[in-house]
């Protein structure tokens, strides 16, 4: 059998430019084994290897701040915790927050799939951040479980009392972020629309899945590897073009009065 070669694993990565953020360096709480409690089909880590809600210290507090020592003077405009899973299962998300501040005094970002919003103890790790940005890829049960499939266990009300909550205690700048995986009926436009009013982000983010998935887990697939440079097998998947998203999103943003951001640029 082929044997896999990762290469030697940095909880430091980057930076990497992201279309809603600028200039973004990178910070991994989770590690070689990809982990979360969703296994999004789009995934660009590849399929999860380790599904769980469970959460637990993945990548010690040191470990970051030795490897995030040698990126001085933190010449970007965020440090983004997201990586090779999900960031809010570390245990130790608001130590290394809180170090990260001290030692860089850059602001932060924390991307969540959200399933966790209704831990008290994440929210209290989440509230050190400056920005955090929360997955909302479908309204319903059924919509997540299809594109998100989450852990045996998930809960949909749970879910989302948790997400209204955190919005409630939140002070930093929230954004809601969506992956569009086909155009959105009018319908469908306006029930989320609706939604988003009441849940009341100060940002909302549409996207579609224009990072390719790899077949096997890749270390590079938490940065932003495109198409035309991953030297190994991936799934091409389908987007929604760029001028229909960037239609959604002015839609959206008449009817809720929300800043809409949408990617890819038209
Ligand atoms: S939540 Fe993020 S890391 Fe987890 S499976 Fe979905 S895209 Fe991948």
């Amino acid at each position: 059998m082929q044997s896999q070669t990762m290469p030697a694993f940095s909880p430091v990565y980057g930076p990497v430019t992201s279309w809603r953020y600028g200039t973004s360096l990178g910070i991994d709480p989770i590690g070689l084994r990809s982990t979360c409690s969703f296994n999004c089909v789009y995934c660009q880590l590849g399929e999860i290897e380790n599904h769980t809600a469970q959460r637990g210290v993945y990548v010690p507090t040191g470990e970051i701040l030795a490897d995030l020592k040698d990126y001085a003077p933190w010449l970007v405009d965020v440090i983004t915790l997201s990586g090779s899973g999900e960031p809010t299962l570390a245990s130790n998300l608001g130590d290394i927050l809180g170090e990260i501040k001290t030692l860089t005094h850059c602001p932060t970002l924390v991307l969540t799939n959200g399933t966790l919003l209704g831990d008290p103890e994440v929210c209290e790790a989440l509230g050190q951040a400056d920005q955090v940005s929360v997955k909302v890829d479908g309204l319903t049960d059924e919509a997540i479980q299809r594109v998100n499939r989450p852990v045996a266990g998930f809960n949909f009300q749970d879910f989302v009392a948790g997400l209204q909550g955190f919005r409630g205690r939140y002070q930093g700048k929230l954004g809601v972020q969506t992956m569009v995986l086909m155009p959105w009926s009018a319908s469908m436009i306006e029930e989320y629309s609706q939604w988003m009013k009441a849940l009341g982000p100060d940002e909302i983010q549409l996207n579609t899945p224009t990072r390719p998935k790899p077949q096997q887990r890749q270390l590079e697939g938490r940065g932003n590897h495109r198409l035309e440079d991953c030297g190994y097998p991936v799934q091409r998947l389908k987007c929604v073009p760029g001028e229909i998203l960037s239609a959604i999103a002015s839609q959206v943003a008449a009817l809720t009065d929300i800043p809409v951001k949408s990617y890819p640029l038209t």
